[in-house]
């Protein structure tokens, strides 16, 4: 696909970038090309054509995709992203991405990602549940517990996934706990899941700050999205003695360089749909918060947010990315060169697939944990994964993001050689 047919709102096709990062860490850390030819492509991509009756009887078709990356360290793990400017290319570098998220956290998980071209906001409850239903119908042969296990991701939530965890029991006649995660406390879900992604996140900017020997205390903040990963972590900051000073959503966003009551700032949008009209603050546009003069700037909304274009005037220190894929490859050298830290994607964003991992763990043994142990060990995965890239950036003199890939690539390619290559 060219850069002309990529999603709308991207500048740059993702699959491209993804495979162009990898051949980049094929060639810093020495990775037989053979290999980087092999991880470069998808191992299976299934489109499926989704008809689905509307509310006024009139019948809507959607065009869906399930992505497979890779196998080679256990099933394929990945989220299904319900949005209109959804690609085969996107979700083939979502896929990509999960691979190393999966594999730089440690689980024993291969990459994958699902995606709708749909905008939810546009159906009611009742067709969105037929939807995603037909979805999983045709994409049931892809998944199960053992095969592939799909989670919440842009545009989906809890409910959509406790539609798919029906379907799919249905029809093999039981319940399968470990055919979906981000499902329900009531259906098996795991305590914690809901916040995991933030957590994860909120975790990595703590390390970051031990290492510069500073408090999370009055450090400022700015969050581009305000959903699953945005809200919770805008949440837990003010919680952790942090000021926010800035967060937004699709229509735009709110700003107080004093600090918002982000508590009131949720419930404000939750109620009414959007921030615009929130006291004690002004209105500002997505472009604007990126530059705004703060320490920590934390993209969770879409990809391609950081480009060539904004990146030269990005004020904060430390970039976090809540979102896949948010900073183009330019930009990140624009950032690094800079001296701007940047926590990547696949380690700044994982704590929900090892809270998936726990949830997938917990429904295949029928035996659940206090959100405690839930937490404790999220944080024991998640920092170990922040020391073990820290350092070896250090060691390599590379970016954050270079060293996460670097160790990810590395591990799934010594699965891949002692596995052999079959036949
Ligand atoms: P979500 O649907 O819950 O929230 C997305 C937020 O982004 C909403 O506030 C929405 O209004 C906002 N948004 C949409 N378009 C925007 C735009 N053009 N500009 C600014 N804001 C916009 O989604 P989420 O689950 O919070 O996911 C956000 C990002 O985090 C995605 O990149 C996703 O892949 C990534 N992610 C999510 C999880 C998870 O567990 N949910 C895990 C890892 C990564």
């Amino acid at each position: 696909m060219s850069t002309a047919e990529a999603p709308s709102h991207l500048h740059e096709n993702p699959y491209e970038i993804a495979r162009q990062q990898l051949r980049r860490v094929g060639e810093t850390f020495g990775i037989d090309p053979n290999l980087i030819g092999v991880l470069e492509l998808c191992k299976k991509t299934v489109e499926v054509s989704i008809p689905t009756r509307m509310d006024d009887g009139s019948v809507n078709v959607y065009t869906g995709y399930r992505v497979t990356h890779n196998i080679a360290r256990g099933p394929s793990k990945g989220g299904i992203r319900y949005h209109p400017a959804v690609t085969r290319d996107e979700v083939k570098a979502l896929s990509i991405w999960m691979t190393w998220k999966c594999s730089l956290m440690g689980l024993p998980f291969g990459g994958a990602k699902g995606g709708v071209v749909v905008d939810p906001k546009l159906l009611s409850r009742r067709e969105l549940e037929r939807m995603t239903r037909r979805f999983t119908s045709e994409i049931i042969n892809e998944i199960g517990p053992e095969k592939d296990i799909p989670a919440p991701d842009v545009g989906t939530d809890a409910s959509v996934m406790a539609w798919i965890f029906d379907t799919f029991s249905m029809n093999k006649g039981h319940s399968v706990l470990g055919v979906v995660t981000g499902k329900p406390l009531a259906i098996g879900g795991s305590l914690g899941r809901l916040e995991a992604t933030a957590r994860g996140a909120l975790y990595c900017i703590e390390e970051v700050l031990r290492e510069e020997t500073r408090s999370i205390d009055g450090l400022r903040v700015a969050v581009q999205g305000a959903g699953n990963v945005g809200g919770h972590l805008a949440r837990m900051l003010v919680e952790e003695g942090a000021t926010v000073i800035a967060i937004s959503d699709s229509q735009g966003g709110i700003h107080n360089s004093a600090g918002l009551d982000i508590p009131s700032a949720l419930a404000y949008k939750a109620e009414r749909g959007s921030f615009e009209g929130f006291r004690d603050a002004e209105t500002i546009t997505n472009e604007e918060l990126i530059l705004l003069e703060c320490d920590v700037l934390a993209p969770c909304a879409l990809e391609q947010v950081i480009t060539a274009e904004n990146a030269p005037h990005v004020q904060a220190r430390i970039v976090c990315e809540g979102a896949n894929g948010p900073v183009t490859p330019t930009a990140d050298e624009i950032l690094e060169d800079r001296g701007i830290v940047v926590l990547p994607d696949v380690l700044a964003n994982a704590g929900g697939v090892v809270v998936s991992y726990f949830e997938w763990v917990q429904g295949l043994q029928e035996y659940f944990w206090k959100e405690e142990q839930v937490n404790a060990r999220l944080n024991e995965i998640v920092t170990r994964a922040f020391r073990e890239t820290w350092e070896t950036r250090l060691e390599r003199r590379t970016s954050m993001r270079m060293a996460a890939y670097g160790i990810a690539v590395q591990r799934v390619a010594e699965a891949t050689i002692t596995r052999g290559l079959y036949p």
